[in-house]
């Protein structure tokens, strides 16, 4: 019997479509990532090595703290959470989620502001979904973190992206956030400690970016993956921070401190002192949005008191020290590299932006050329920028072994001096 072809092909929605269809129009990292892999040199011997990921607990300094092993494995030998848990999270790691962001904060958060999701990307999840009413527009970083794109293209949420500068200590260009906000922008998101800039914003940067969404009444997400992950003079502050002057929701995980994305253990906290997020009905949503969603984990939640409370000091300046160094090892090699440039040295997080100058190659016609040909010619992966929303730019991630980045630059300058024009 013949089958009826019709009755088995999908057919999607009008949203789920048109997701599909931004999915497929959107430069994904991944995407580039399996570009960059399927044009790699069978015959080149030499290890490949990625500074695209944004994950380096496979290597082995970069191995989690003793105390967020253990307190996960006391979470599974105890027995005690077999149980399916409460949507929005068990509540003594909700409590812990807010004294852990409460040491910084000029009010306290309660536990009932704090949700646990399956890492910051479900977080974002969440916001979006909630926030992806009819006509409702949001304000993104570029470049920025593409899952956000992505997220927002299949909730059907409308993007605008404002430019962080370059030459300014990649700040917000709070101009272009001024012409992109209208009545229907709910929100903006700003990623601090920065990636994939590696930049700190300072409290009185925070505070203008504050300033701006009271203004035009729009919520501020803060994505802050990366807290307390910073290396250099600028200390972190936290959005929350300035939560009496505008609604703030911060994402968080222990995904990058911790090294430990394979987790999936983060959160979503609404700072509300002034109760707008109550009175809005969002945090109502939220919680119908959790009530139906995947939960993280029962013991990844409940080992959370005891990796927040006992991962000693030391395992965090061990890894902030190391990356430090990578920074300044990528730093100093691009100096000697006449086709790329870094705007600032990176203070944070794992990732770097590198400008790329083609008018002084001679084959190379964009970033995305140079790095199809840089994985081809030396087995080394680069992430061109146009999959952050940067054409000629590189993002570089320094969270690698060190020895194993001084032999990736090795490669780059050999790539490059090949590929230089002629005096
Ligand atoms: C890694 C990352 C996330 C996602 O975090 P997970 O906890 O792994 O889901 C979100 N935002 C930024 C900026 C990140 O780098």
């Amino acid at each position: 019997m013949e089958a009826d072809s019709k009755k088995w092909r999908w057919q999607g929605t009008n949203r789920q479509q048109q997701a599909l269809n931004t999915a497929e129009a959107a430069i994904t990292v991944r995407g580039v990532g399996n570009s960059l892999r399927g044009n790699l040199d069978p015959e080149d011997e030499r290890p490949v090595i990625s500074l695209i990921h944004g994950n380096s607990s496979d290597f082995p300094r970069f191995r989690t703290s003793s105390a967020a092993e253990d307190a996960i494995i006391d979470a599974l030998k105890s027995a005690k959470y077999n149980h399916y848990t409460p949507t929005v999270g068990l509540l003594p790691s909700r409590s812990a989620v807010a004294d852990y962001l409460n040491k910084d904060l000029p009010y306290k958060l309660s536990p009932e502001n704090v949700y646990l999701t399956a890492g910051c990307g479900q977080a974002i999840e969440v916001a979006f979904t909630v926030l992806a009413q009819p006509g409702n527009n949001i304000l993104l970083p570029r470049p920025g973190f593409p899952h956000y794109e992505v997220i927002a293209g299949r909730e059907g949420l409308e993007v605008r992206h404002f430019d962080l500068l370059s030459e300014q200590d990649w700040e917000v260009d709070l101009e272009a956030v001024e012409a992109l906000a209208d009545n229907n922008t709910v929100a903006m998101v700003i990623i601090n400690p920065g990636s994939p800039c590696g930049n700190v914003y300072s409290y009185n940067q925070l505070k203008k970016v504050a300033e701006m969404a009271r203004k035009h009444g729009i919520i501020v997400i803060a994505d802050e993956a990366f807290a307390y992950m910073t290396f250099g003079v600028t200390p972190f502050v936290p959005m929350g921070v300035f939560g009496a002057l505008v609604p703030v929701i911060t994402l968080g995980s222990i995904s990058k401190r911790w090294m430990v994305p394979g987790w999936r253990m983060g959160w979503l906290v609404t700072n509300d002192p002034t109760g707008l997020l109550q009175d809005s009905g969002i945090v109502e949503a939220i919680r119908e949005y959790l009530s139906t969603s995947t939960d993280p984990s029962s013991f990844t939640q409940a080992a959370i008191p005891q990796i927040l409370e006992n991962t000693k000091e030391e395992f965090f300046s061990n890894i902030l020290n190391i990356l430090r160094d990578a920074a300044d090892v990528c730093y100093g090699e691009i100096q000697d590299i006449p086709c790329i440039t870094c705007p600032k040295k990176p203070e944070c997080a794992l990732f770097m932006m590198v400008k790329l100058n083609v008018s002084v190659l001679e084959d190379i016609n964009d970033d995305m050329d140079f790095c199809l040909k840089l994985a081809r010619e030396e087995s080394i992966l680069v992430l061109p920028g146009v999959a952050v929303g940067m054409k000629n730019w590189l993002r570089i991630t320094f969270g690698i072994e060190p020895a194993t980045l001084e032999v990736s630059f090795g490669r780059i300058k050999a790539f490059c001096q090949r590929h230089a024009k002629k005096q």
